[in-house]
């Protein structure tokens, strides 16, 4: 199985913490969009008839593009390769670029996945990061999306530790979570990487930063069982990842799901399965953020 990613450099406005690669000259954007269709058309052999199973578009802010020129990027892509079996289509994206039209925009391109970057809820500590929106524009965000898409898993990622994040900051953190129960949040510690400012900022050490990311994956592992515990009885398709020596199972992973970052599931089959496979899985029990389950013909 084979993936397109497609790398949108782009950013309105650059985050104090950030030393990727970016650029905030927009009005380059349309000459890198030509460029990325030339790359397209260049390397149309590249993948020698292997099925597409997903497709990325990451940053940078991808949520600056139109839909438009998200779909055509992907109707290219899907004139050169085999995309008819794609499963997943994600845009990483800036909570305030989701507008309900540009929402409605995405759902017509194809994005059937946002992966929303919060980095964090505290309004100041937004602020001092040269972040757009505020805590109070996530909680609406949220609540609309909800509304919009009934069953939604909504993706988010955030950094522990950052300048302007005490005590008090991260208990609100935390308790942000524990009432927006969020699907999915991948929590990184912050890391101060010399040339940006917010290196310069007073900002707590590392070991703590650590140590709270250590804490929100707790959290969020617990809102996970009782997530993953709605599940049990229910059939759902797995795309399987690999095969675990150590406990001699395969496992794989829902359409919510990304690798290595969220909860797999754990398959028993009396057939051979192989990497790539979709099956159905009945899932049978779940613990520490994890699903198991068995492989079953059709759905239940
Ligand atoms: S949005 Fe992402 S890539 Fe852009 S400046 Fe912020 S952290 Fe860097």
């Amino acid at each position: 199985m084979a993936g397109l990613y497609f790398h949108i450099p782009f950013c309105k406005r650059i985050c104090a913490y950030c030393d990727f690669y970016k650029s905030a000259r927009l009005e380059q954007m349309d000459g890198v969009t030509a460029a990325m269709h030339r790359e397209l058309d260049e390397r149309q052999d590249y993948l020698r008839g292997e099925a597409v199973t997903t497709r990325y578009f990451g940053g940078g802010t991808p949520s600056l593009y139109a839909p438009a020129a998200l779909k055509g990027l992907l109707d290219h892509a899907a004139l050169l390769f085999d995309c008819s079996g794609t499963t997943e289509t994600t845009l990483e994206a800036n909570p305030d670029d989701l507008t309900e039209n540009y929402l409605d925009g995405l759902r017509e391109a194809g994005i059937d996945r946002l992966s929303i970057g919060i980095q964090s809820f505290d309004d100041g500590c937004l602020k001092l990061m040269n972040r757009r929106g505020d805590g109070e524009f996530l909680k609406a965000l949220f609540a609309r999306l909800r509304a919009g898409i009934p069953g939604l898993v909504i993706r988010t990622s955030l950094i522990t530790g950052l300048p302007g994040e005490g005590e008090e900051e991260f208990a609100e953190l935390c308790d942000f979570l524990r009432e927006e129960r969020l699907e999915r949040v991948g929590a990184f510690a912050f890391s101060p990487e010399e040339g940006t400012p917010a290196a310069q900022m007073e900002h707590v050490d590392t070991d703590t930063a650590v140590k709270r990311a250590e804490i929100v994956e707790m959290l969020q592992s617990e809102i996970m069982d009782a997530y993953n515990a709605e599940k049990l009885g229910k059939t759902m398709e797995v795309l399987v990842d690999g095969y675990d020596e150590e406990s001699g199972q395969f496992y794989g992973r829902t359409f919510a799901d990304s690798p290595d970052i969220d909860g797999r599931v754990w398959i028993a089959s009396d057939e051979p399965v192989h990497e790539g496979d979709f099956v159905m899985v009945k899932i049978d029990g779940c613990t520490d953020g994890d699903l198991c389950g068995y492989v079953v013909e059709e759905e239940a």
